[in-house]
């Protein structure tokens, strides 16, 4: 193995191991997924995880997830796309990702519908919903209150299949807390929407309580593949 290979194998069994003991403790009948954030590494790297048996990565800008997809396409990986989408992008991102879990407006469905319907097979939706305290200088993500809607509306696509929520936990507050609240909202989710069981939360410094909370994605960037790079 290459070095930069020994690295990422020693940086993954970290994570699986802390993933696996994290959901142990949460008495989860199966571990959470590891989907790994491949953001600003090179398809290099995610030749490498795919070979050490990871299924799932995620990517969170538009250009770079679409090259890297097709740069990787036949490593059979599921792509995750998990960054702030622009409606007019939405079309072009169901063409590749078979994940996206940052819905968080109305007004993304119909590009989605479209690009996935084109593709043929249908695609994952997570909505991405916000923790942030309502006023707050908040991070993307829908208000708690328009997930109903939101989820009605994705419900209407047939090309679109509504797999549950995604959330980042809020910066400076308690993981544990910005979690518990995710947990309520996801309940009331779930008594609509019955197959909306996933959950993606949890990243390489708080994945442990995301599980603990019910997470069924974490996640994990920097823990396995080490810093980022300076953007490409
Ligand atoms: C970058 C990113 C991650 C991974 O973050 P790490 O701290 O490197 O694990 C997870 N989720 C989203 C939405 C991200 O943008």
């Amino acid at each position: 193995m290459s070095e930069r290979a020994d690295e990422i194998a020693a940086g993954l069994a970290d994570v699986r191991r802390r993933i696996e003991v994290a959901s142990e403790a949460a008495e989860h009948d199966e571990p959470a997924v590891l989907v790994v954030v491949t953001k600003y590494f090179p398809p290099g790297d995610v030749r490498i995880l795919a070979d050490l048996g990871v299924t799932d990565v995620g990517e969170n800008r538009h250009q770079e997830a679409q090259q890297k997809a097709h740069q990787c396409a036949d490593l059979g990986l599921r792509w995750h796309f998990i960054g702030g989408l622009q409606s007019n992008k939405a079309a072009a991102v169901a063409g590749y990702a078979d994940v996206v879990e940052s819905v968080d407006r109305v007004k993304l469905v119909a590009g989605l519908q479209r690009g996935a319907h084109d593709r043929g097979g249908g695609v994952d939706v997570l909505l991405q919903v916000s923790l942030d305290a309502p006023g707050s200088d908040r991070r993307a993500g829908a208000d708690p209150g328009d997930l109903e809607s939101l989820a009605m509306r994705v419900g209407e696509c047939a090309a679109l299949r509504l797999r549950g929520i995604m959330a980042v936990a809020p910066l400076g507050e308690d993981p544990d807390t910005a979690f518990s609240r995710l947990g309520e909202i996801r309940a009331a989710l779930l008594a609509q929407h019955p197959g909306a069981t996933q959950l993606s939360a949890g990243m390489s410094g708080d994945l442990e309580a995301a599980i603990r909370h019910g997470a069924t994605h974490v996640r994990v960037g920097s823990a396995v593949l080490g810093p980022r790079p300076p953007v490409l």
